[in-house]
């Protein structure tokens, strides 16, 4: 009797797992298509940091590389930044297994940030743009015209947050954009992904991860709040946190206040009814038809 149980068991475990893998494989491959991410002849590099979200960018291009219909490279890229108690074997000893082509660069921005930075003072912004150009200067070494990233959904509303709250900026992380050297192709084919989801596929491949703290800096506090609010609306306002993301595919710069985004100041009215234009007092409606769909009454 018991092992029959335990054999359903496994088995809607294995299906679970499954179903994952396949949402994974949907919306990494929506995200790319939507964005038009990667083309024919693309050599990707693929940034690992030893962390669950670059593991799992790197995992589901492979599959997706496989089922593509169109040919493109991968190099998977480790920085090894020289932090303290970096297990140096991990990844290679991964990536050799996995029979992806690799490279590990060696650099030891880690001296030079604890040089330049006085201690107790935020190491992360100097940090980053070390590894930065790095990184860039790698990708070119390498050949590579793109460069992908494992910021997901989550990463991408928290930046937009923290934008918003603390730098008074409507801006999020984008899934596409040309780098600040204007020379390499960043993206981020997890940009649909929900943390929780390669959370829960790095605990299924078990994933070598490697802690992120070695470097001894703080988590941004900022972002920790932010993150906190995000799993607060999850549990208590189911939905919210969808609409937010969906919302900032769906943007109508009329109703924000951006002159350089809308030409507010050359506005003439033509006479034209537009579904679009101002509707007055009137409630914005939440859920209601498109507004191409909702008559305007006419009063005379
Ligand atoms: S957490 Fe550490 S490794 Fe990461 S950016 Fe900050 S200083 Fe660099």
């Amino acid at each position: 009797m018991n092992a029959v149980v335990d054999t359903k068991a496994e088995d809607k475990v294995a299906y679970e797992n499954n179903k994952l893998h396949k949402r994974l494989c949907r919306l990494v491959g929506q995200a790319i298509g939507d964005f038009n991410m990667i083309e024919d002849g693309d050599k990707v590099m693929v940034c690992l940091s030893g962390g669950k979200d670059s593991y799992a960018l790197l995992d589901i291009l492979m599959t997706l590389r496989e089922r593509a219909p169109i040919n493109f490279e991968i190099v998977a890229v480790n920085l090894d930044q020289k932090q303290p108690n970096f297990p140096a074997d991990v990844l290679p000893a991964y990536l050799e297994k996995l029979g992806v082509p690799f490279h590990i660069e060696n650099q030891d921005t880690y001296s030079i940030v604890k040089r330049l930075i006085p201690e107790g003072k935020t190491t992360c912004s100097l940090c980053s743009r070390l590894r930065r150009g790095i990184l860039y200067r790698v990708a070119d070494e390498l050949g590579c015209n793109k460069i992908a990233l494992g910021h997901h959904r989550d990463d991408i509303l928290e930046t937009f947050f923290l934008n918003m709250f603390f730098g008074g900026k409507i801006k999020g992380m984008p899934a596409k954009l040309v780098s600040d050297d204007g020379k390499h192709m960043v993206i981020r084919p997890l940009a649909y992904v929900k943390e929780e989801d390669t959370e829960r596929y790095a605990a299924v491949k078990n994933f070598p991860i490697i802690p992120c703290d070695l470097c001894g800096s703080q988590e941004n506090l900022q972002r920790k709040q932010i993150k906190a609010m995000l799993r607060e609306w999850e549990k208590k306002h189911p939905g919210r946190v969808e609409n937010t993301f969906s919302a900032l595919s769906t943007v109508v710069p009329s109703h924000l206040m951006d002159r350089e985004l809308f030409g507010f100041t050359d506005l003439k009215t033509d006479g034209i009814a537009n579904p679009l234009g101002d509707i007055a007092f009137d409630e914005e409606p939440c859920s209601t038809p498109a507004p191409s769909t909702i008559p305007l009454v006419n009063l005379q």
